[in-house]
C-alpha cells in the first residue's frame, strides 16, 4: 500500500488567535486584499476587527473586497481579481464561510496569472498569491483544502477548481466568530462537515490510513454535535462551537486526501437548480446514499461510521437528517434527468465503497425525492 498526504497549512486554533499570532501574517506580504461575503457578517462577528487590528500592529496595509455572494460565481472572482491587481495586493485573506474562502482562492489565482476564464477552468496556471483563511462557519473546511467551488452557468452546476497551490498557507480558527451563527446556517454547515467526514471515509481510491483517522475522529466529534442541533432546547456553548469548528477542520483535511463522492456531486445540482444551501443539499441526499451503499456493499465501514458517530442505525440517521434538513424538493422529470446526467459525468462518484451504475444514480435521484420506507436494512 502506498499513499500521500499534503497538509501545508499552518493552523492556529482558539480564542484571539489572529491578534496573538499576527507575526505570522507579516511573512505573507506587504499588502493584503481582504475578501468578505456581501452580507456583512465578518463585520458583525468580530473577525474583521481582529484582522484589522493585527494588520495595523504589523504595519501591513489592506484593501477590502466585500462582494462575495453565496455559492460564488466565476464572475465575482474575476471582479475580485481586478481589485487585487488595482490595489497591488501581494496576498489574499478570505474571511467567512466557504463562499468567501473559495472566492479568495480563485482571486489568488486570477490576480497573478494573465489568463481568461477557460484557461482558469482548465487549470492553466502555475502561480498563486499566498492565501490566508479565516473561517466563520463550521462546515466547509475550505481553510485547509485544495478546492475552490464556483458556480458555472455554462455547465449548469458548480465547478471544482482543484490545485495544491490554493491550499491556504495560514488558517486562523477562532470559535468566537461562530457564536452568533444563525440556527439555520449552523445546521447546514454542521451537516456539510459531517458529510465530508462520512464521504471521505467511504472513498476507495485515494484514501490513506491518515484520511481514515481524520474522518473517523471528525465523525466521532460531529455526530453528537449534529444530534444536539436537532434538540428542542437548542443552545450551543463555546465548547460546542469549538467542537463543530474542529470537526469541520478534520473533515476538510480528510477530503483533501480523498475528495468527496456521490452526495456532494448530486448536491451541486440541488443547489444550482433548487437554490438549496450546500450542506442542506448534502443532508437531503445522505440517507438515500447510505441505503444505496447498504444495498450494494457489505463493507463493514457502513456500520462502523454509524456507530462511531453515535447513531443506533440507519433509521435513526435518516430521521435526524430529515429533521435537520427537511423534505427534499419536488423536481420535474427534466430536472431529474439533468441531475442524473450531471452526476453520472463526475468521475468522483466511482470513488465510493459501492461503485454505482447509471441505473443506481437514477434510483438514487428518484429516492432523494421520495426515500424508500423500508428501514429494516440496518
Ligand atoms: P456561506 O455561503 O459562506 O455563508 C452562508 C451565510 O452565512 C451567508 O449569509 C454568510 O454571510 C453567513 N455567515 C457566515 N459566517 C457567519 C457568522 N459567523 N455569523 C453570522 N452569519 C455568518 O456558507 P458555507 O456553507 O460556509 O459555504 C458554502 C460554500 O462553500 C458553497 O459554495 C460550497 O460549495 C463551498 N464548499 C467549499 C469547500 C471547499 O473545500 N472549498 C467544501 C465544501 C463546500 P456573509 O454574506 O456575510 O458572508
Ligand atoms: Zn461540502
Amino acid at each position: 500500500m502506498s499513499w500521500q498526504n499534503h497538509f501545508p497549512t499552518k493552523v492556529f486554533f482558539g480564542s484571539h488567535v489572529i491578534v496573538d499570532n499576527c507575526a505570522a501574517l507579516k511573512t505573507m506580504g506587504s499588502k493584503a486584499l481582504v475578501v468578505l461575503g456581501q452580507g456583512g457578517s465578518a463585520r458583525r462577528n468580530g473577525a474583521l476587527d481582529d484582522l484589522c487590528r493585527a494588520l495595523d500592529q504589523i504595519a501591513v496595509s489592506y484593501a477590502i473586497f466585500d462582494q462575495v455572494e453565496g455559492n460564488p460565481s466565476i464572475e465575482t472572482a474575476i471582479n475580485g481579481a481586478c481589485v487585487a491587481k488595482k490595489e497591488q495586493a501581494d496576498f489574499i485573506i478570505g474571511i467567512g464561510g466557504g463562499s468567501p474562502l473559495d472566492a479568495a482562492k480563485a482571486i489568488a489565482i486570477l490576480a497573478i496569472n494573465p489568463i481568461g476564464e477557460q484557461e482558469f477552468l482548465a487549470l492553466h496556471f502555475d502561480r498563486v498569491l499566498p492565501i490566508v483563511a479565516i473561517p466563520t462557519t463550521a462546515g466547509t473546511g475550505s481553510e485547509v483544502t485544495p478546492y475552490s467551488i464556483l458556480t458555472n452557468p455554462a455547465t449548469e452546476s458548480k465547478q471544482r477548481i482543484i490545485h495544491p497551490h490554493i491550499i491556504p498557507r495560514l488558517a486562523f480558527l477562532d470559535p468566537r466568530y461562530t457564536m452568533g451563527l444563525p440556527v439555520r446556517v449552523t445546521i447546514d454547515t454542521g451537516v456539510d462537515a459531517y458529510s465530508h467526514a462520512l464521504e471521505s471515509y467511504f472513498c476507495i481510491n485515494k484514501l490513506s490510513p491518515f484520511s481514515e483517522l481524520l474522518a473517523l475522529e471528525a465523525m466521532r466529534i460531529l455526530g453528537p454535535e449534529i444530534k444536539n442541533l436537532a434538540s428542542d432546547s437548542w443552545q450551543l456553548l463555546y465548547q460546542n462551537r469549538a467542537n463543530l469548528l474542529y470537526g469541520s477542520l478534520l473533515g476538510g483535511m480528510a477530503i483533501s486526501v480523498t475528495g468527496t463522492t456521490i452526495p456532494h456531486t448530486l448536491g451541486f445540482s440541488l443547489t444550482y437548480f433548487k437554490d438549496i444551501p450546500h450542506g442542506r443539499a448534502n443532508g437531503m441526499i445522505l440517507p438515500a446514499y447510505m441505503y444505496f451503499n447498504q444495498r450494494k456493499s457489505a463493507d463493514p465501514r457502513i456500520k462502523k461510521a454509524l456507530r462511531v458517530s453515535g447513531f443506533d442505525g440507519l433509521k435513526q440517521f435518516k430521521e435526524l437528517m430529515r429533521e435537520l434538513c427537511g423534505q427534499p424538493p419536488c423536481c420535474s422529470r427534466e430536472e431529474k434527468e439533468i441531475f442524473v446526467s450531471t452526476t453520472w459525468q463526475a468521475p468522483n462518484i466511482f470513488n465510493n465503497i459501492a461503485v454505482p451504475e447509471r441505473q443506481d444514480i437514477e434510483q438514487l435521484v428518484e429516492s432523494v425525492v421520495s426515500l424508500p420506507r423500508n428501514d429494516s436494512l440496518v
